[in-house]
């Protein structure tokens, strides 16, 4: 076996390294045996010279062996999850995981929390009173055995080499790679138990890949390893061109996400909700019609309720909205001139809601549940000046920042545009 220091080189120099040789440098990785610095270069030459599907197979495999991974074949049925790369008011697996788990297939669902300007699940449900995230796996297993769902948090047992490789990746500009951002997200889920898997790729200003082109890319790159995994894997293209629904921000976009288990709420949320659990239901081997049903009888709302329930938290919510946190103050952010809706900077929008307290500018910082923005205007749209186009739900933090922001993040300008599809395509 070559040294670790002869391995960076081949890679550097855009050889190929073989399965033995990936699995050494994983293994060695998580066991501490090769440093950081030895890792950080390893993953600058694969974010220049990339890594081939024969390599990216041992490299995904390793890293989702480098923990625990959770069996939950002794439980009956198909286990389907939903993974999102990430956008600004993306609170899709809130109302998808019980509907989904209403129509019969299990959901296992470990989320993350939201850095930089998106979003995360986590955030959002602990905003409901009470509720946790932080279950041991046990308890995760005995959820999903009872209720077909549960909703939880990265645990320090799963991924351990993720965990390692993606702070070293934060801090050595080599978080955008595709085989390194592939790897990493497929790992992690691979390791909840399931059998098959949803992904959501976002594309657009609030997105991580910017253009269809790299999105594709990114999603073949997801379901190819899924494949080899023996794992159904399907991806969705979608559009963050501007943010999903009006609410963003924790306790606003569980509301918005219980109006749509209500059979309510806005368009795109729920097409995008009914679109990627179809794809959920057809991975599982159960009818996607039934869908429309789980939503209408109100039983997905209903196991909402019982999920919160399970863990912790105050189930209350889902038939009054006002138990949920809220700002002090709401106040409008407005036009400054007549106009269309010309274009959206969703990342920059992600922040104004960040600025506020929703998010994190680093993993210490604290969240405010109640604050956000409400969307009050959707690409395409004519305005007139004062009008409201978001309204700013605060309390005393950040209100300034959040107006320079709003303003950078929405143009007006003469001519009318098109918002575009909200699903541009499918693979897998
Ligand atoms: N999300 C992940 O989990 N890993 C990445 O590398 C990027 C986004």
């Amino acid at each position: 076996m070559r040294s670790t220091a002869e391995l960076i080189a081949e890679k550097r120099n855009g050889g190929i390294l073989s399965e033995e040789e990936i699995r050494f440098l994983i293994n060695g990785y998580a066991s501490g045996e090769i440093p950081d610095y030895q890792m950080a270069a390893l993953a600058m030459a694969i974010y220049f010279q990339g890594l081939t599907p024969d390599e990216l197979s041992p490299w995904a495999d390793a890293m989702l062996h480098s923990g625990r991974v959770i069996d939950l074949s002794h439980l009956p049925g198909r286990k389907v999850d939903k993974h999102s790369t990430g956008g600004v008011g993306d609170k899709i697996s809130l109302p998808l995981a019980p509907l989904v788990a209403a129509c019969g297939v299990k959901v296992p669902m470990i989320s993350g929390r939201g850095l930089g300007h998106t979003g995360g699940t986590l955030d959002k449900l602990e905003s409901i009173p009470g509720f946790r995230t932080d279950l041991s796996v046990t308890q995760y297993i005995d959820q999903v055995a009872a209720l077909g769902v549960a909703l939880i948090g990265q645990t320090d047992e799963v991924c351990p080499a993720d965990k390692r490789l993606y702070a070293l990746r934060d801090v050595t500009a080599t978080v955008e790679s595709i085989p390194l951002i592939s790897s990493s997200i497929m790992s992690k889920k691979l390791a909840e138990g399931i059998d098959a898997l949803v992904l959501d790729v976002k594309v657009g200003s609030g997105a991580f890949m910017k253009t269809i082109e790299e999105a594709r890319v990114l999603a073949q790159t997801m379901v190819s390893i899924g494949e080899r995994m023996g794992k159904k894997t399907v991806a969705l293209l979608t559009n963050m061109k501007q943010p999903l629904g009006r609410m963003i921000g924790n306790a606003l976009e569980v509301r918005e996400s219980i109006e749509i288990l209500r059979d309510e709420g806005p368009a795109d949320v729920r097409a995008l909700t009914l679109a990627l659990g179809r794809a959920m239901l057809e991975l599982g081997d159960t009818d996607p019609n039934r869908i429309e049903t789980a939503l209408a009888d109100g039983s997905a709302l209903a196991l909402f309720a019982q999920i919160i329930e399970a863990q912790g938290g105050d189930p209350r919510v889902c038939d009054d909205l006002e138990r949920l946190p809220s700002a002090a103050e709401r106040v409008p952010f407005v036009a400054s001139r007549d106009g269309y809706v010309s274009a959206m900077d969703t990342r920059r929008i992600g922040l104004g809601a960040c600025a506020l307290g929703a998010g994190r500018a680093t993993t210490d910082d604290l969240i405010d549940p109640g604050v956000g923005l409400e969307m009050n205007c959707r690409v395409g749209d004519l305005v007139t000046a004062g009008q409201p186009l978001v309204w700013i739900h605060h309390n005393g933090r950040g209100l300034d920042a959040a107006r320079a922001h709003l303003t950078a993040g929405i143009t007006l300008g003469d001519s009318a545009v098109e918002a575009g599809d909200l699903i541009f395509e499918r693979i897998g």
